[in-house]
């Protein structure tokens, strides 16, 4: 399928003479790409997206990444965005789908380890069979991290490595953008 169609339910959404977020005409970054944005609408979550064949998977997740391999974080599937909005940031005006502030909380590069038998599993076969394993190069989040689907939605989990840490709320520790080093507090107000 190509990008293009796959976006079909993003744009379906959105009103882009109204909302400032980007309208899905996507170029290949050449590399895979992840982004967590911080995104305050009817309430606080954090969206986890993935650069998968020219568009970006998505999940929302409601508690956010944890760097403590104990925590389960539910993280519910949404409709792919496109590659350029792992750029936005801003606000998305009322009455439009999403309304709130988003923030960029962490960005950069990851890559598929996810492996079945000893042997390296296709990023979209993984997905296709409800188990990825990937790891994250990004500004804050680094390391492992798994994602499961299971009959409540998809659970995301910090894999048991050097890069764990138990002893950290990361959440709290850096709430800023890491593109304008801004809050999601300040960003609304501004
Ligand atoms: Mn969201």
């Amino acid at each position: 399928m190509f990008p293009e169609d796959r976006l079909s339910e993003y744009k379906k959404k959105r009103d882009f003479r109204v909302t400032s977020e980007p309208s899905g005409d996507s170029i290949s970054s050449g590399s895979q790409i992840f982004v967590v944005q911080k995104h305050y609408a009817r309430s606080l979550h954090y969206d986890l997206r993935l650069e998968v064949n020219g568009t970006l998977k998505s999940w929302a997740v409601p508690k956010g990444p944890s760097t403590n391999p104990k925590d389960k974080r539910l993280a519910i599937e949404t409709e792919d965005h496109p590659l350029e909005y792992a750029n936005f940031e801003g606000v998305i005006p009322e009455g439009q789908y999403g309304a709130g502030t988003v923030i960029v909380w962490d960005a950069g590069y990851y890559r598929n380890i996810t492996e079945k038998d000893g042997q390296r599993v296709p990023l979209e076969d993984a997905l296709e069979n409800g188990h990825i394993a990937i790891w994250l190069e990004g500004r804050k989040l680094k390391g492992g991290y798994a994602l499961t689907r299971t009959a409540r939605g998809w659970i995301l989990v910090k894999m048991k490595d050097e890069l764990a840490d138990a002893s950290r709320d990361i959440l709290k520790a850096e709430p800023r953008s890491v593109l304008s080093g801004r809050t999601v507090e300040e960003m609304s107000a501004r």
